[in-house]
């Protein structure tokens, strides 16, 4: 079985979208295994429909067997970065336009915390392979959040802190450069080791979602208005510029204009709540919410962000379902 076959599913995008789009726009083919025993070859040429149907298919097709991807060549195994101090959110847009075309990877760390003229306050990361080996030790040290607290460690008094500390990061300067091993500048959470554990027994939940351009700057600044107010954000939130580079799966999540990624910790009722004003922002801008970070889009909401999903249906494999697609697909959500 393949490793890459999660990558596939969910068609996952990265912090350089902007230029490579998804990951399935580098898959030249892949072998599936359906429930009757068949393997299929899939590729643009060869069963097309079941290849679009795989990528972003949520696991529900087949067993990805096996891929045969592209990859690109780097100069090296450093990145040069340049932080940049957000204002707020016509900051952001500024940079995000003007980075587009010479740094391979944009995203923005922004204050939840920020409200009235300061929303979007944050930092602006950009980067860029650059030649060069690693030092011995270069590689993320790993600290490690050792068990479950019974509350979350993430409360209003926590983010506040680390917000305002996060945000001297750049010592009083606007813009600091450096360069880092790629492993920092890709997989910074892997350098706390069980950083969900932080969250405490009620967890947390994941939610991301896209707003198309067109609709993007005015919808945005609402939902961080509406996080601000619910004091319920989290450290984690990340704005990101989608590219127009479409994405080749049915189900593909990405499309063009602005993603908002953020954790929130599990309190109950008013956390669903947050998240239920969320989808509507979503919906009435048509954007649409990522499933493979959910737990609890309504199966109405679903059926919204998906209009393509009558064609990928035909697709599915009939002895392959999940908790996620019984939940979407539930009585009284039936599919028109
Ligand atoms: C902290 C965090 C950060 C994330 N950041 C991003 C991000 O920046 N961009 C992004 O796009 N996503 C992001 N994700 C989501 C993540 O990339 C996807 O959920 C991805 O599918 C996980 O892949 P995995 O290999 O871990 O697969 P799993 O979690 O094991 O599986 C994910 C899905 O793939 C299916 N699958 C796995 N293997 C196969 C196979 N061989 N054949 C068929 N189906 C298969 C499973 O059935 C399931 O539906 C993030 C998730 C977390 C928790």
């Amino acid at each position: 079985m393949s490793p890459w076959g999660g990558a596939v599913a969910n068609d996952v995008h990265g912090k350089n979208h902007h230029r490579m789009g998804t990951f399935g726009r580098h898959l030249l083919s892949f072998r599936l295994r359906r429930s009757d025993g068949a393997i299929q070859t899939c590729s643009p040429e060869e069963n097309a429909d079941l290849f679009r149907a795989t990528i972003g298919g949520l696991g529900l097709t087949g067993l990805i067997e096996d891929v045969t991807i592209q990859l690109m060549r780097v100069p090296g195994l450093q990145i040069e970065v340049e932080e940049i101090r957000l204002r707020n959110l016509n900051d952001f847009y500024r940079l995000s336009d003007e980075s587009e075309n010479n740094w391979d990877y944009t995203l923005a760390w922004v204050d939840c915390l920020a409200r009235g003229d300061e929303i979007g306050r944050g930092i602006f990361s950009r980067a860029r392979h650059r030649a060069g080996g690693l030092e011995r030790g270069d590689l993320l040290p790993a600290i490690s959040v050792a068990s479950v607290p019974p509350i979350s460690l993430v409360n209003c008094l926590t983010l506040s802190a680390f917000n305002a500390l996060y945000r001297r990061k750049l010592l009083g300067k606007k813009i600091k450069r450096s360069i880092v091993p790629y492993d920092k500048f890709f997989y910074p959470l892997d350098g706390i080791g069980n950083w969900n554990k932080l969250y405490g027994r009620a967890g947390f939940y994941q939610y991301q979602c896209v707003v198309p351009s067109a609709r993007a700057q005015e919808t945005i600044r609402r939902m961080l208005e509406e996080i601000a107010q619910s004091g319920q954000g989290s450290f984690l939130i990340v704005l990101k510029t989608f590219g127009s580079m479409a994405s080749p799966g049915m189900l593909s999540f990405p499309m063009p204009g602005t993603t908002l990624a953020i954790d929130f910790p599990n309190r109950g009722a008013s956390t669903l709540a947050l998240l239920d004003r969320l989808d509507m922002l979503t919906l009435s801008a048509n954007g649409r919410v990522y499933p493979a970070k959910d737990g609890r889009m309504a199966s109405s909401s679903f059926h919204l962000y998906y209009p393509q999903r009558k064609d990928f249906e035909r697709h599915i494999d009939p002895r392959f379902s999940s908790s996620f697609w019984r939940r979407v697909t539930a009585s009284g959500a039936e599919i028109k």
